[in-house]
């Protein structure tokens, strides 16, 4: 497995299926049928069941298999279910954002570094694959997981929008 050089990105991901059919050995066997799994790893870090247990999967420091393009620097946390129709629980969304919590505080980073896989397309490269990934239903709950994450690592109060910041926040976005 290759290694990740510096962590910038926390990139959130459903399963597109029934929880109760995307268990962790299960989506192993996808990504092993797929060829995305490595030594036993499925392509994601971490996993959050329904009942809100954080499970680690292929460990930090190796690249993920999770979303095209980015893998050299982020960390790909799955949810089991499929949010295109199904709600993610009450427990999920309280241990995902507990997780980016963690996260954002261990590798120094912003709030708006979470995103979801929908929103990594290529910038330059016209790219031809698109995704719903994490699901409507999620993908709609994320300004508010990404404000809640800031107010609990306390980036919220420096978070107002001056034109500085956009324009620092572009900058980092091109450095992709
Ligand atoms: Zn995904």
């Amino acid at each position: 497995m290759r290694k990740i050089k510096q962590v910038k990105k926390l990139i959130i991901h459903h399963s597109a299926a029934n929880a109760s059919r995307s268990s962790l050995k299960e989506i192993l066997r996808w990504h092993e049928y797929r060829g995305l799994a490595e030594e036993g790893f499925t392509a994601y870090h971490w996993y959050i069941t329904t009942d809100g247990r954080i499970i680690a999967n292929r460990p930090e420091q190796y690249q993920g298999a999770h979303t095209y393009g980015y893998n050299q620097d982020s960390l790909g946390i799955i949810l089991p279910g499929d949010f295109r129709w199904q709600i993610p629980t009450s427990h999920q969304i309280e241990s995902l954002i507990n997780l980016l919590v963690d996260k954002i505080k261990q590798y120094n980073l912003k709030f708006w570094q979470i995103y979801g896989h929908c929103e990594m397309k290529r910038l330059f490269v016209l790219s031809t694959t698109s995704t719903a990934c994490p699901g409507n239903n999620l993908y709609k709950l994320l300004s508010d997981i990404r404000r809640e994450v800031a107010k609990k690592s306390g980036q919220w109060e420096n978070s107002k929008p001056t034109l500085r910041k956009v324009y620092e926040r572009i900058k980092i976005m091109l450095r992709r």
